[in-house]
Parts: C-alpha cells; sequence; structure tokens
C-alpha cells in the first residue's frame, strides 16, 4: 500500500480522501510520527512549513513526491529533490479567491469606516452624532491593479460586480489580455494618477521592491486609498506613513508589513501613527488568504499532484 506523510494540518476532508487508497502516518497531533522514522518507507509527502534538507530527501529512498501545501519551496532542498528525481510540487492559486475577497473587506471597511463603527457600539455611544462615519461607495470609483495574475484577475471580477471602473498595470501581460478580462491596460504613472484605490498583487523580487515608492506615492491620487495584501517589501513604508501622517492619501488598508512581527521598529507601527487609533490605517496580520475553502483546495491540490507523480 501506498505510504504517505502529511507533515501538519490538512483539510480533515481531504485527509479522509487521501485515508481511503493510502496508509497516512501524520506529522502532528496525538498520533504524530518522527519522519525519521517512517522515512525508509514513504512514497509521499505532503509538506506544510517542515524543512526538508537533503539529508531528509537522502534517508528516504522510495520517496517520490514533496507535494507543498502552499507555494513557495525555499523550505526544500530543490537540488536534492532534482537529483534524486523526486517531484516537487505547489498549490498556486488556491487562496487567490480568498485573497481577492479579502481586499473588499479590507476596502470596505475603509470607506465605510466599519471598524470606527463597532468602536462605537462597543463604547455604548450608539445615539452619537454620525458625520464621522459617512462614507464613499466603491460604485463608480477607479480602482488601479498593480500585477495582473491569478490575485489580480480574481479581484477585476469583484470589482466589475460593484460597478468600478478597473485599471490594471502589469509588464507581463498582453494589453489585449488584460483588456479581455475587463480592465483598462494602463502604464504604472497613468494608474496611479488615474485610481481612486490602488491593490498590489505583485510578487516581492529584488526587481519589485519598493515598486510604490516615494515617487510613485507622490504620484497617486490626493485623498486615494492603498490596498496591499501581497508582501510589505513592496511598499516603503516610511514613505507611506508621511504621506498618511500628511493627509495626502485617504488611508491605507494593509495585510501585510515588511517585518511583519518581528519588529515593533517599523514605521507604520511607530508612536506617531498607532495602529487602530488613526483611521487613515487599518493593519491585519496577514490572514487574506486563510480561508476554509482555501485551506481545503490547497489539500485536493496538494493530493492530486501526489497521485499524478505515483502513476507516472
Ligand atoms: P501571480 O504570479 O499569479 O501574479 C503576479 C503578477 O505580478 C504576474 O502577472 C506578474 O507579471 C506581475 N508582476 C511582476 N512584476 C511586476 C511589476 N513590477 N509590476 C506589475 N506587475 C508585476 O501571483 P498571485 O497568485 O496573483 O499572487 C500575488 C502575490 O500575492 C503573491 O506573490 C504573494 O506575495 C501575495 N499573496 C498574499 C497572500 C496573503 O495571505 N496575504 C496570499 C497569497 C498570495
Amino acid at each position: 500500500m501506498t505510504e504517505i506523510y502529511v507533515s501538519d494540518a490538512i483539510h480533515p476532508d481531504v485527509l479522509a480522501t487521501i485515508g481511503e487508497s493510502a496508509r497516512v502516518h501524520l506529522g502532528w497531533g496525538d498520533d504524530a510520527v518522527d519522519y525519521a522514522r517512517v522515512a525508509p518507507a514513504v512514497d509521499a509527502v505532503i509538506l506544510r512549513a517542515e524543512t526538508f534538507s537533503r539529508a531528509v530527501i537522502e534517508a528516504s529512498p522510495n520517496l517520490r513526491i514533496i507535494a507543498r501545501h502552499g507555494v513557495g519551496t525555499d523550505n526544500v532542498d530543490l537540488h536534492a529533490a532534482a537529483e534524486h528525481c523526486v517531484w516537487v510540487t505547489t498549490t498556486p492559486g488556491a487562496n487567490s479567491n480568498a485573497v481577492a475577497e479579502y481586499v473588499f473587506a479590507l476596502l470596505l471597511s475603509a470607506a465605510r469606516k466599519v471598524p470606527q463603527a463597532m468602536e462605537r457600539v462597543r463604547g455604548e455611544r450608539w445615539s452619537e452624532g454620525k458625520s464621522d462615519l459617512v462614507g464613499f461607495e466603491l460604485g463608480g470609483r477607479t480602482i488601479g491593479v498593480l500585477g495582473f495574475g491569478s490575485i489580480g484577475r480574481a479581484v477585476t471580477r469583484i470589482a466589475t460586480g460593484f460597478r468600478m471602473r478597473v485599471l490594471a498595470y502589469d509588464p507581463a501581460v498582453e494589453p489585449a489580455d488584460i483588456a479581455g478580462a475587463g480592465a483598462g491596460p494602463v502604464e504604472l504613472r497613468e494608474l496611479l494618477a488615474a485610481s481612486d484605490v490602488v491593490t498590489v498583487h505583485v510578487p516581492l523580487l529584488p526587481s519589485t521592491r519598493n515598486l510604490l515608492g516615494a515617487d510613485e506615492i507622490a504620484r497617486m491620487k490626493p485623498g486615494s486609498i492603498l490596498v496591499n495584501t501581497s508582501r510589505g517589501g513592496l511598499v516603503d513604508e516610511n514613505a507611506l506613513a508621511d504621506a498618511l501622517r500628511s493627509g495626502r492619501l485617504g488611508g491605507a488598508v494593509l495585510d501585510v508589513l515588511e517585518a511583519e512581527a518581528a519588529d515593533m521598529k517599523d514605521p507604520l507601527r511607530h508612536n506617531a501613527l498607532p495602529l487602530g487609533t488613526t483611521p487613515a490605517l487599518g493593519v491585519t496580520p496577514h490572514v487574506a488568504g486563510q480561508t476554509t475553502e482555501a485551506f481545503r483546495q490547497a489539500g485536493h491540490m496538494a493530493w492530486e499532484a501526489v497521485q499524478a507523480a505515483l502513476a507516472d
């Protein structure tokens, strides 16, 4: 019987499906086994964040595939995997819809001041004047989508439903492809100048670090809102903090920061701009991709990859 090691929790429906046709070793919970103990027999691994080094791969003579549940393979020794003819796969796009919907959760929270309104009720101030809670509507506004990949396209579909005008910039995508997907293909400068909302869906690479630097932020439409659910390093946080403090930008809603949990020196956490008390800034702790559906989809994709590798 096929032997599969699942390193960390995956969706229970997927685990049940795998269990129908394979012997499953779990890397977590009460029945957790050490990988080293089962390595000689394992045919396939479904891997989350754990490290799969050369030594671990070389201790696994039957191993045919390491199916990453998620994207990114920096926790796997790819050279060792290639040398030993072990497939390494990922689950790209499994959480694209989750992130795209979250963009609108953040955006509507900012546009309609949802956190402030909830705070009002929590503070038993229901009957106070509501003029400071007047928001704006998305319908008729322009959203600029930076990066027209899986998430950028999903954002476009949702934005169209809100009757927003969509502009998009992606140097690797044909303008006709962008236009066919319902967005107006434009250059970066035009997107920044014309958009009421700019949303970032670009991978963080050496070439995209500070994609929105001081110059680009200065080109954004006064009063506009920045949404970043991609990676903190794509936006120059000092420049963003300045633009929020001066009131030039209307707001920023971010699911990612440059240093995330690690560092309280992050300029967007600095005392001058305290989290949660500045209406123009909202930050959530990198949760945009977290839905039950995305978790199930990633599990299914990993299991499909395992089946394909073992059938090869
Ligand atoms: P994708 O690879 O499908 O699309 C990325 C697009 O960005 C590509 O079309 C590429 O051509 C484009 N691009 C590259 N450089 C660019 C540049 N300089 N200017 C404009 N466009 C550029 O990726 P995706 O699935 O849409 O994901 C986008 C990013 O979202 C990921 O890289 C990841 O950082 C982030 N993400 C975050 C979460 C979360 O939980 N917050 C979850 C999933 C993904």
